[in-house]
């Protein structure tokens, strides 16, 4: 048989274990220092080849990892916002005086900054005004209406329509003075949408009904005397058919 020395130190290791790992560690104690030493020497030799290496390796990598980066960044971007809001929420004095004395102990180095980055910051507050525009927008758009559905809902009994012709197209729908008094009331209140907020500061007065366009203006016609022509027609209509039943 041929000796196996592999074999026999794996053997030798295996029954001499605890032993080895002793005798290991009390290498390592004494020579703490000498040990230390070499991979300090070590790390500091190595280092700038380390550096070259890593800085390689990104650039060899660039578009993955900046792909990895934004792939993150999109992916937690609720996680981090909600965080921050909460930390914002929860710590907001200490953070605004933070921001005061930051602002104070740097004042000379930040107004040097922005006076050196006076374009990019201009370039950049537009390019935000712009971005941020169209939500404005349609934030206000959505809070309109909104304001403007539960009114109506309110005056129309739970069911959005005209009282008049039953359309339901809300972009049709407006606000109509009972008493054909608007003009009069308009010009205390302001525009169409003020009227919407004075019937809800002023607890829903009864002096409003849902109508649609066609039938508010036909109502507004002179001559209909404060009339849609649906409703002229219903009355001529019920007239005939009165006039028809009399002997
Ligand atoms: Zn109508
Ligand atoms: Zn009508």
């Amino acid at each position: 048989m041929v000796f196996d020395k592999k074999k026999w130190d794996k053997e030798y290791y295996q029954k001499n274990k605890e032993k080895i790992k002793a005798q290991k560690k009390e290498y390592r104690q004494k020579n703490k220092e000498r040990i230390n030493e070499y991979a300090r020497k070590n790390y500091q030799e190595n280092k700038e080849r380390r550096k070259a290496q890593k800085k390689e390796y990104y650039q060899e990598n660039i578009e993955k990892i900046k792909a990895q980066k934004k792939e993150y960044y999109q992916e937690t971007i609720e996680e981090r916002k909600e965080y921050a809001r909460k930390n914002y929420q929860e710590n907001i004095e200490k953070i605004k005086t933070q921001k005061k004395e930051y602002y104070q102990e740097n004042k000379e180095k930040i107004k040097e900054y922005q006076e050196k980055n006076k374009e990019r910051r201009k370039e950049y507050a537009r390019k935000n005004y712009q971005e941020n525009k169209e939500r404005r927008k349609a934030q206000k758009k959505e809070y309109k209406q909104k304001i403007k559905e539960s009114i109506y809902n309110h005056y129309s009994n739970g069911v959005i329509e005209c009282a008049c012709c039953g359309e339901k197209e809300i972009d049709f729908l407006s606000l109509d003075h009972i008493y054909n008094n608007g003009g009069k009331h308009r010009k205390k209140t302001g525009g169409s949408f003020r009227i919407l907020l004075w019937a809800i500061k002023n607890n829903f007065p009864p002096i409003f009904q849902v109508l649609c366009m066609n039938c508010n203006f036909s109502k507004g016609k002179r001559g209909n005397n404060g009339k849609c022509i649906h409703q002229i027609r219903r009355e001529e209509k019920e007239k005939r058919k009165q006039e028809e039943n009399q002997p």
